[in-house]
């Protein structure tokens, strides 16, 4: 699973479309303090189904949405796509580039979306769950994770432990069939 591309349009600090496309290799985001470098790693959380305000620093999910400036009109909505090769299978969908989408309108509309299709939420969870990426997955190292980690009741590490295994899936499928 490679990531191949990020699309921005309305998020935060992108008020117009930006791609951003990753060659292989390391890709590094440099830039003066407050241009947006951060707002990337949140655009790929949010993308991705996160749900924390906190995590993603906002105080209400519309902050999301670009704000506006003296010179620019704010946005309705923010979008992201998140595209990634597929070629290896490692996400279980039968296709060669995964593309997910999130939207969000000022209304709290939100949408969902794999490769254009209109999906839940749970759908984008369930498609990362076990591979480390999603939501929850360790592939996101922000600021204090480490520490938390190591601060973590043992539950919670296990359960970390669980998705680099790859049991994530098995016990959310039981935990389904349980509450049926
Ligand atoms: P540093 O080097 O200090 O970590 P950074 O490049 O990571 O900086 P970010 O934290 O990504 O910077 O961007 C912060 C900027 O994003 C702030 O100027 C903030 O006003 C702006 N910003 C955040 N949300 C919005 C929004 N919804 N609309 C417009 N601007 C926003
Ligand atoms: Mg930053």
């Amino acid at each position: 699973m490679i990531l191949k591309s990020l699309e921005l349009q309305g998020f935060k600090t992108f008020p117009d479309k930006t791609t951003l496309s990753f060659e292989r290799g390391i890709t590094s985001v440099v830039g003066p303090n407050g241009s947006g470098k951060s707002n990337i790693s949140d655009a790929m959380r949010w993308v991705l189904g996160e749900q924390s305000l906190r995590s993603l620093r906002c105080s209400k999910m519309e902050d999301v949405i670009f704000g506006g400036t003296p010179q620019r009109r704010a946005q309705g909505f923010a979008e992201v796509t998140l595209t990634i090769d597929n070629a290896d299978r490692a996400l279980p969908f039968d296709n060669d580039q995964v593309a997910i989408t999130r939207r969000y309108y000022r209304s709290g509309e939100s949408e969902y979306l794999i490769n254009k299709s209109t999906v839940r939420l749970r759908d984008i969870n369930e498609l990362f769950m076990d591979t480390g990426l999603g939501r929850d997955g360790y592939s996101i190292i922000g600021q204090g994770k480490i520490d938390s980690i190591v601060a973590a009741k043992s539950e919670d590490r296990r359960e970390i432990f669980e998705e680099a295994a790859g049991i994530s899936r098995y016990r959310y499928r039981k935990e389904e069939a349980e509450r049926r």
